[in-house]
């Protein structure tokens, strides 16, 4: 062979070569459709051929595929029958590694290593306690490494967005009733929602100036689809209130009574074991308590001398129009004599003066919380307390009728109320004597 003949060779092999490379490449493109297929399993030939050929409507079809193979779908068939070679019968599935909570599938990672990590993070406890006794799920969540057809196959899931879907899929529907002060984004701050939501849940508040008191509110609040219930143990100084001591005296009236120890508070050391759902505390147990300080009590003089006779008919009008009494004047079962008459309403509610007169107090007072006193003359003098805010001011004259405060849940008050009480000559007496209630 000549130089030349060589030459001519080489080159028809290379050019021969080059053709074979593009064909292959070609070829593999065209018949590796871009899935990440990984298991193309062809059904036996014979009812390949039998589901094919026996075959003219798309249901015999679609049942001749899921008796040869149940895992493939008709939708399956078909696309990767157009792609690799049309009326050969193929399932190709997807290899995912799948997430189940209670059995039902979610979403799919790529790997195991994606998936134990994820399984990792939901059961690793996040905050900041020093002993963790325990971590549990509600659910059961597993990842499962399973084969699912090709059309069912959305994409895989990274670890972020498994975690972001576990901590935020699920929807708690809630009912919220507007009170006093609220304003929707406070609203929406609250309920881990936006001012879009709440008027997209409830489409009436588009057309609404203000928010009415009292009114409902439909909250769609994102809710975890795995419940995390974590125990720890934690410790923490808590402060002990001042308990009360009375002792009797003849020199005040029944329903009359004086400070004449003011208590001074204590403090505690606790150990707890706390319960976090979803890291919000559902249960708290004292493990261990230690007393730092001692408090000391509050000492009242309580009165013991008869009441004098009453008052003429008084013209006193009620302090709120619309209420439920909640306790009346007398002696109670364990909460010590009452010495007034509890409303119960509304925080915000407006409180009226039961009778002209000058306000002797406007100021927090301890157990009263916010206490307005007037003084209406021959040693009558009227109380409201526990309000939310006062509206007059020491030493000011206020018409029978005006606004004084509003009412509210402050100082010893165990919901929201007002407590109305008169006195006559510093002894209190039966506000059901002056008012109808
Ligand atoms: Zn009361």
């Amino acid at each position: 062979m000549t130089y030349y003949q060589k030459r001519r060779l080489y080159r028809r092999i290379y050019r021969i070569g080059l053709i074979i490379f593009c064909l292959v490449l070609a070829l593999g493109a065209f018949i590796k459709p871009e899935l990440p297929v990984v298991e193309v399993a062809e059904l036996p030939p014979a009812q390949a051929t039998s589901a094919a050929d026996s075959t003219t409507d798309e249901s015999g079809l679609a049942d001749a595929i899921a008796n040869a193979h149940p895992t493939c779908s008709l939708t399956t068939l078909r696309y990767l029958s157009d792609v690799v070679k049309p009326r050969t019968l193929f399932c190709a599935q997807v290899e995912v590694w799948a997430l189940y909570i209670d059995g039902e599938m979610h979403l799919a990672v790529e790997n195991e290593a994606i998936a134990n990590r994820i399984i990792e993070h939901l059961t690793t406890y996040q905050g900041t306690a020093t002993e963790v006794i325990d971590v549990a799920l509600e659910q059961t969540v597993e990842f499962q490494k399973t084969n699912i057809p090709v059309d069912q196959f959305k994409g895989y899931a990274d670890f972020d967005s498994v975690v972001q879907y576990v901590e935020n899929g699920g929807i708690e529907v809630v009912t919220y009733t507007i009170v006093k002060g609220d304003t929707l984004s406070g609203i929406a701050f609250d309920n881990d929602s936006t001012v879009e939501r709440l008027i997209a849940d409830n489409p009436y508040l588009k057309d609404k100036k203000y928010l009415t008191i009292g009114d409902q509110l439909v909250i769609n609040r994102p809710e975890p689809l795995v419940t995390q219930y974590v125990t720890v143990i934690e410790s923490r100084t808590e402060v002990i209130e001042p308990s009360e001591e009375y002792v009797d005296d003849n020199a005040l009236y029944v329903g009359e009574q004086k400070l004449v120890a003011q208590g001074t508070p204590g403090e505690k050391y606790l150990v707890e074991q706390v319960v976090y759902r979803n890291g919000r505390a559902v249960d708290r147990t004292v493990r261990s308590e230690e007393i730092l300080l001692e408090a000391t009590s509050d000492v009242y003089q309580r009165g013991v001398k008869p009441l004098p006779p009453q008052l003429a008919q008084s013209t006193l009008i009620r302090p709120v129009t619309a209420y439920r009494v909640t306790s009346r004047f007398g002696p109670r079962k364990h909460l010590g004599y009452h010495y007034g008459i509890d409303l119960k309403m509304p925080i915000g509610t407006p409180v009226h003066a039961a009778e002209a007169g000058t306000v002797k107090t406007a100021a927090y007072r301890g157990g009263y919380g916010n206490l307005v006193v007037i003084s209406h003359g021959n040693g009558l003098e009227t109380y409201y307390a526990h309000n939310s805010k006062l509206l007059v001011s020491a030493g000011q004259y206020v018409e029978k009728g005006q606004d004084i405060s509003l009412s509210g849940n402050s100082g010893r008050s165990t919901g929201p109320h007002l407590h109305f009480e008169i006195k006559l000559n510093g002894v209190s007496v039966n506000p059901e004597k002056y008012l109808p209630f």
